[in-house]
């Protein structure tokens, strides 16, 4: 075993790791990376499958963002945000802010010249307020507890009520800090600190494959595609808000990952939901709060290769007053939503730096104005805050992520992941393939036939993701749900590669699919 994994194991206490099993076998040791490319102790080569879980953009050792590092280190590594303010910080919340408000309208239809068509794109603040406030931090709990700690304060303040009370989405993950913790919705990770958390209510997630309302056989599409509903999850949302109404103390605010939950286990939304929930969130007087910690940053590709809605009337109506092929970096403009407050994290500095940042709007920025006696002071802040750094890091993403090279490569690895993705369905262990943009959820089931599940014990997931592993592949499943989310650098020829570990895996772990899958 290598000297670096024997002092790993002696020492190191992993993350979300039952070390028992870690400690069964030698760990891979990463040495360094290139691209897509992770490489270990021993000279053996990976692709990085889900971008070191869902951090990288760009691939490894990018140069822009290795110089614009080096740079940055030639004149400071960190100074406090606590009483100064510094060179990259300052440019950085002017390019969030910016990002943030920029959002293209299709004016018309178009008009054809040279054969090609062209389209007046202008840009526009969303409604209701432009977010122009930049709060940094350090990760995506702590972007998110710097939301909810300002939407409690603003509720008080502005006599929302006494004790501002939080919806969020069934099976939510929004961080591990205490706060963030209050607003997530997984058994699994939070009953063990029932005793610490506030409450915070939950709804039902439109988890379209596992829907209790959908009334669509199983079929070898992804199931927001093939699905007979009424809408009912945004039925359940606007009873929520009916009902704490009634009890006097309305909600302050919404808790969202928009167009896509993360480690609730790749749950993607049916066009049109996030515009509808919002609706009524606003319609109650209450704020939205964007969890774009996994989705931002140009993840969820481009509006118009969104998977149209098909199978039924109404979605169908509402996949086709999307926005069409919108260069936003952030989920929620894809449906027209600007959030109360915009959290972002993980791919903000490229990968690269643990920096985070929470957006606001003017209105809540004002509410904590006022005389140094007064104690309106947000009391909130870390150590590492605005570090330069990451700043810089994240200044040079910023300006890869909107050079028309970096649009392009988002849009040929979408259409790679979409092409190859359907080479899945033949192992009728596939259940659902879930795609938003850049992000896929494959879900793994007994049969797809009945949508049973493994049981805990089978560990599929995990075994699938081992079986990648030894394959030069890595990527780490949530439950049985095998997640690729590859930095946008990767090429047709690693997604190819990556779906060919994933098929082999698969049949490795399950075994030749016996009766052919019906397509
Ligand atoms: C990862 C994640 C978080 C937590 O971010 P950390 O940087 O791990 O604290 C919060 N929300 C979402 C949607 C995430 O994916």
């Amino acid at each position: 075993m290598h000297k670096l994994a024997q002092l790993d194991r002696r020492y190191v206490w992993h993350p979300f790791t039952q070390m028992r099993d870690w400690l069964r076998r030698e760990p891979i040791v990463i040495v360094s990376g290139q691209g897509a490319v992770l490489r270990d102790t021993h000279g053996r080569e990976y692709l990085d499958a889900n971008a070191s879980v869902w951090t990288n953009l760009h691939g490894h050792n990018h140069p822009k963002i290795n110089a614009a590092i080096r740079r940055q280190l030639k004149k400071i590594a960190h100074s406090s945000a606590l009483g100064l303010a510094n060179e990259p910080a300052s440019l950085l919340a002017a390019e969030l802010v910016h990002a943030a408000n920029a959002v293209c309208e299709k004016r018309g239809r178009g008009e054809r010249e040279h054969g090609k068509m062209r389209t007046a794109v202008s840009f526009s603040p969303l409604p209701p307020f432009p977010l122009s406030k930049v709060f940094f931090s350090d990760d995506g709990s702590t972007a998110m507890e710097v939301a909810l700690k300002l939407a409690h304060e603003f509720a008080r303040r502005t006599a929302r009520g006494k004790k501002p009370k939080f919806l969020s989405l069934a099976g939510a993950y929004h961080g591990d800090t205490v706060g963030a913790v209050s607003l997530g919705h997984i058994d699994l990770f939070h009953q063990a600190y029932a005793g610490l958390l506030f409450k915070s209510d939950r709804v039902m997630s439109p988890y379209c494959y596992r829907c209790p309302f959908n009334r669509a056989k199983p079929a070898r599409a992804d199931a927001r595609d093939y699905r007979r509903c009424n809408w009912e999850c945004v039925g359940k949302v606007e009873t929520k808000f009916a009902a704490q109404k009634k009890r006097g103390n309305p909600y302050a605010a919404m808790v969202v990952e928009p167009l896509i939950q993360g480690a609730a286990g790749m749950i993607p939304q049916p066009a049109g939901w996030l515009r509808r929930v919002a609706e009524i969130v606003r319609g109650n007087g209450a704020q939205l709060i964007a969890d774009e910690v996994m989705t931002g940053f140009g993840r969820v590709g481009q509006a118009s290769s969104l998977s149209p809605v098909t199978g039924n009337e109404r979605s169908r109506k509402h996949s086709t007053d999307r926005l069409e092929a919108c260069p936003t970096l952030f989920a929620c403009h894809q449906e027209g939503i600007q959030p109360d407050f915009l959290c972002l994290a993980k791919g903000l500095s490229g990968g690269y730096a643990p920096t985070a940042a929470t957006l606001t709007t003017q209105e809540v920025f004002d509410a904590f104005l006022g005389e140094y006696e007064e104690f309106k002071t947000f009391f909130h802040g870390h150590s590492y805050t605005a570090n330069q750094l990451g700043a810089a890091a994240a200044l040079a993403s910023l300006q890869i992520l909107q050079s028309p090279a970096s649009v392009r490569a988002r849009q040929r690895l979408e259409q790679t992941l979409r092409e190859e993705l359907k080479t899945l369905w033949s192992s009728p262990n596939v259940g659902d393939i879930r795609q938003v943009g850049l992000i896929v959820g494959v879900e793994l089931v007994r049969d797809w036939r009945t949508r049973e599940p493994f049981g805990l014990r089978e560990r599929a997931g995990v075994r699938v993701c081992e079986a990648m592993a030894r394959r030069g592949v890595l990527t780490r499943p949530i439950g049985d749900v095998i997640v690729l989310m590859p930095p946008y650098c990767t090429t047709p020829v690693q997604v190819r590669r990556i779906m060919g570990a994933l098929r082999d895996a698969l049949r490795e772990v399950f075994g030749k699919p016996t009766a052919p899958s019906a397509t």
